[in-house]
């Protein structure tokens, strides 16, 4: 056990005092949408002080290594299966309550972690989104580097509205190092650049820039190409980075994306051997990252913080949202007709978990005609809308009002059954690859929402266990704090001070969690969705959503 060894545990008590703040997170939470009653306000006020305790960044650590399991529940850190990690946290902190944001996809959390902001301000609110701006009638991968390079043109180089960690910290002088074994990883660093720049992004197999990859794949090879598992890219991607890409010197910052568990995850669902498996192999990448820190004298100088992206669930089953509302009388389809869209036609964007409706036209009666027909559907969960519509939340309310963003968002229906593996956590899914039994996230369902971070270095504390709620919003600007960098642009999320050894040491900070609903009543039944996150000092955390439809008992003669 390490000397100073102690177990601490902040709790988000929670105690019921719907008085107080009432007006004020209504006006926040729901703007102009009567429908939207706010059933629940706990307030947890530990200490009223914190949030005018305000302390100058730094950490005292010279470096901070940010390892990414793609889809790593935090369930699955186990003794047996992640060793390395559970030791990792024995000598720092176990965030229990952490959050990925909503929708928990990969590149939506992906720029979650670089920028710290939520997915309507950094603009990237799904892996597949339709941006006209790009192709007029079909959707587009938000990594794919054609994409990034139009965007940043058409936006003068605002692709993403929000600076990344590596961005920021290179206007301040400091090296980075980008290794992903997914498209995802350009997310975090994406501008081109010479050879005299202080930051290297490999994402995929590519570099940034380009003249990098020789080095690597002189020492590694080529970049191998996918199989059942992720794994084999994972441990070249590990191998580039504590290898030629620390060679000179580690980089102040280094983020390492491990495509796994995620890849055998959806092949065989959570839980399986084959994911087992994966897991462990991240563990090792893990212990292989930290004994290169040992042999070159940095451990005790570096932070490292392995976080996932989201959460998983296991496919209950799978539903075709444009075949349904075709046969409702819709004019659905995957894409628009070449030419454009005609009035009446409705473009599904599925993406898993949360499906993306975009209505030629923005038409306002035929989005709530289509507001309505989901709501009678079983696959439906929470709906968004831009504008008002019974029985649906604003796009605002999940903080998903980016730009481009669609007319109707759907997150599928849960439950929390155990699958055929024992995983708890079913989903409905939409026009995926994948069938029942297999996985998939991008829901609200808590399964999904909820994901593994766990965090040591000498700026953490130790054996400490955090239950306020944390997010994917918050590793951001923790990690500028980490390293004495006050970012110009404030990042939606927060520094996770109550997990730091910093001097003082603020006490936790005040946690309210809150429950938003919404309905609509049709002829013979009534649509009931809900919506419950958790706030720290304005910070937004999604925790789960769900939605049902009730035959209404008071008519029809029941
Ligand atoms: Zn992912």
């Amino acid at each position: 056990m390490d000397p100073g060894y102690s177990l601490v545990t902040f709790r988000s008590r929670v105690v019921n005092n719907p008085v107080s703040l009432t007006f004020l997170h209504i006006n926040q939470l729901s703007p102009g949408n009567a429908m939207i009653r706010l059933v629940k306000l706990f307030t947890a006020v530990l200490f009223t002080l914190a949030s005018t305790v305000t302390l100058p960044a730094a950490g005292t650590a010279t470096h901070v290594v940010v390892v990414v399991w793609d889809g790593m529940r935090p369930d699955f850190v186990t003794l047996a299966t992640t060793p390395t990690l559970c030791n990792l946290a024995k000598r720092g902190v176990t965030f229990r309550n952490h959050h990925a944001a909503y929708p928990s996809m990969t590149e939506v959390n992906g720029t979650a972690l670089a920028t710290g902001a939520y997915p309507g301000e950094s603009g990237i609110i799904a892996n597949r989104e339709f941006r006209p701006a790009f192709n007029a009638s079909k959707r587009v991968g938000t990594e794919e580097l054609a994409v990034v390079r139009e965007g940043d043109e058409i936006t003068g180089g605002h692709y993403l509205n929000s600076p990344t960690v590596a961005e920021i910290l290179r206007s301040h002088g400091m090296r980075t190092a980008i290794a992903g074994a997914k498209g995802v990883a350009l997310l975090h660093d994406r501008a081109a650049r010479s050879e005299a720049s202080e930051g290297v992004n490999l994402y995929a197999g590519s570099t940034l820039p380009e003249s990098s990859a020789n080095v690597i794949t002189g020492l590694l090879g080529q970049f191998p190409a996918a199989d059942w598992t992720g794994t084999n890219r994972d441990l070249w991607t590990r191998r580039a980075l504590t290898g030629p890409l620390w060679e000179q010197d580690v980089p102040a910052f280094s983020l390492l994306w491990l495509s796994e568990p995620d890849h055998s995850q959806h092949e065989t669902g959570p839980g399986s051997p084959t994911s087992l498996a994966a897991i462990k192999h991240a563990d090792q990448n893990l212990a292989q990252v930290l004994a290169a820190l040992d042999q070159k004298g940095l451990r005790d100088t570096t932070d490292v913080i392995v976080v996932s992206d989201h959460g998983f669930s296991t496919i209950d089953q799978n539903v075709d949202v444009a075949a349904v509302l075709t046969a409702q009388g819709f004019h659905a389809g995957r894409e628009f007709p070449r030419g454009g869209a005609r009035g009446g036609d409705v473009m599904v964007v599925g993406n898993g978990g949360t499906v993306l409706l975009y209505v030629a036209g923005h038409d306002q009666t035929l989005i709530a005609k289509v507001v309505h027909c989901l709501q009678t559907q079983t696959f439906c969960g929470v709906l968004f809308t831009r504008e008002p519509v019974e029985g649906a939340f604003r796009l605002h309310d999940a903080r998903i009002d980016s730009p481009a963003a669609p007319d109707i968002v759907l997150a599928m229906h849960w439950k929390a059954d155990e699958s055929t593996n024992g995983a708890p956590g079913l989903v409905y899914s939409d026009y995926s690859q994948y069938g029942p039994g297999c996985g998939m996230h991008g829901s609200l369902s808590p399964f999904d929402m909820h994901n593994a971070c766990i965090a040591a270095g000498p700026d953490f504390r130790k054996g400490a266990q955090d239950d306020l709620p944390s997010g994917n919003i918050d590793i951001a600007p923790t990690v500028l704090w980490l390293l004495g960098v006050v970012p110009e642009h404030k990042p939606s999320g927060r520094v996770l001070r109550e997990a730091l050894t910093q001097p003082g040491n603020s006490p936790p900070p005040p946690c309210e969690t809150r429950r938003l609903e919404a309905s609509f009543r049709s002829i013979d039944s009534t649509w009931h969705q809900y919506l419950e996150c958790s706030e720290i000092n304005g910070v937004l955390y999604f925790d789960q959503g769900n939605g049902v439809l009730v035959p209404r008992q008071d008519i029809g003669g029941n």
